[in-house]
């Protein structure tokens, strides 16, 4: 299908290499794994992401239980996540949960180079905490990890959606800029301006992105304590020696965010996708849920972007390789291979037996295909003398062994 590829070998293990460094240092900063199903209701993605958003209105795939209730294909995860927190009471107001997951969400958007249907997000949540530490703590954690991967230049960008009183006065205030300009915007922001007006901020469209640097900036509508939790997070982001920028445009597509906001963009190497990982603070989203009043801050990375940009920086991951091939000459030799073939096995060897009883040379072609680090050649003699020769295929020198010490 149209944006759903098909995976082998080569790529998954990059994705399995971009996961296993995000487990390692996620696991570090004290979170734990968490999984939750792909399909979810519908209706919980209109309460948490909002229903004029452009994943809920355009992108997702719904479908219609047999019970009637509309279901769909998860779009992002941090709804479900809050959602299982909140069902298995894992959240209060003096209980923290730190989680993050790995899995496969579903927007159907216009496949390009960084965008398909079906992608697979790494992401975190952290619940439990208003304080700027919580931001810095986890901004630093995406930080660790990616800097940790050979991805080139990432920048950092943080923004503050302050309070939703806050960002109400400046909706306000942003829709009484752009009204009069209304016959000037591109048809989308038309829209956006009577559904999701904040959009309008991050429209790629020339003439829409001019007017908008002109529009009022949120940090102008950040009362008292959004602020200061705004400067905390610049100071400990300075303290701990991370770059970052400040965008008063960004927004992020969610209806959920509060406070702090950010991106992690690649400088080069993905073209107009350029986002790697982006998240914000939703201090709302568990009480919105049913749950807990607990305030969070969550982020998701999208594996794909950061696969293009691994190969844009020459990362090639190679197959695994063989440690022996089993090679044999006649049936006595194929006999005793393929006892042996199970023997070293058992002891933790990727070794290597070739079931098509073809030549000796043809069976060393395929040693060398796979790129086997050595050879056995097994026969009548060698079966009967208890003594073999090994071959290194890559420095080409023998040496004889024991069947027996094997
Ligand atoms: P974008 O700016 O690319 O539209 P977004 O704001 O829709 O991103 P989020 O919902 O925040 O993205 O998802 C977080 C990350 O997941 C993105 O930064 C990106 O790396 C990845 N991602 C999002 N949508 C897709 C997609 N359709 N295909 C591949 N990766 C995606
Ligand atoms: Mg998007």
């Amino acid at each position: 299908m149209k944006g759903m590829n098909d995976l082998f070998a080569k790529d998954l293990q990059t994705r399995r290499f971009v996961c296993s460094k995000a487990i390692h240092v996620f696991e570090n900063y004290g979170f734990s794994e968490i999984q939750t199903p792909v399909l979810e209701e519908l209706s919980l993605f209109v309460r948490s992401v909002g229903e004029n958003t452009d994943i809920v209105s355009k992108e997702m795939y719904t479908l219609e239980d047999r019970d009637g209730t509309k279901i769909c294909m998860r779009p992002e995860n941090t709804a479900g996540v809050v959602r299982a927190l909140v069902e298995n009471n894992l959240i209060s107001a003096d209980q923290e949960a730190k989680v993050f997951y790995i899995g496969p969400m579903f927007r159907r958007e216009r496949p390009q180079k960084g965008r398909l249907r079906e992608f697979t997000q790494i992401g975190a949540e952290f619940l439990g905490s208003p304080a700027p530490s919580a931001d810095i703590e986890f901004l630093a954690m995406i930080h660790d990890w990616l800097s940790d991967l050979p991805i080139g230049k990432i920048k950092l960008v943080v923004n503050s959606l302050g309070q939703p009183d806050e960002r109400g006065n400046y909706l306000t205030a942003l829709r009484a800029y752009f009204e009069p300009l209304t016959d000037k915007l591109c048809a989308d922001c038309q829209r956006r301006l009577k559904t999701n007006v904040l959009r309008l901020l991050d429209c790629k469209n020339e003439n829409c992105s001019k007017l908008a640097d002109a529009a009022p900036s949120i940090h102008d509508y950040l009362g008292e304590e959004s602020s200061a939790h705004f400067q905390t997070v610049q100071a400990g982001l300075r303290n701990l020696g991370i770059a970052f920028e400040i965008s008063n445009r960004l927004v992020r597509g969610l209806d959920y965010y509060t406070r702090t906001v950010f991106e992690f963009i690649a400088e080069s190497g993905l073209g107009a996708q350029n986002t790697v990982a982006g998240g914000g603070r939703y201090d709302g989203l568990a009480k919105e849920l049913g749950g807990p009043d607990v305030p969070g801050i969550g982020m998701a990375a999208g594996v794909e972007r950061m696969v293009l940009l691994l190969e844009e920086n020459g990362y090639v991951q190679e197959l695994k390789r063989p440690d022996l091939s089993l090679i044999s000459a006649d049936p006595a030799g194929r006999q005793k291979a393929f006892d042996l073939l199970f023997a070293l096995r058992r002891k933790g060897l990727f070794v290597d037996f070739d079931h098509k009883e073809r030549s000796v040379k043809s069976q060393m072609r395929r040693a060398d295909r796979l790129r086997s680090k050595e050879a056995l050649v097994l026969g009548n003699q060698e079966v009967e003398s208890g003594k073999a020769v090994i071959k290194n295929l890559e420095s080409g020198e023998t040496r004889e062994i024991r069947l027996s010490d094997l």
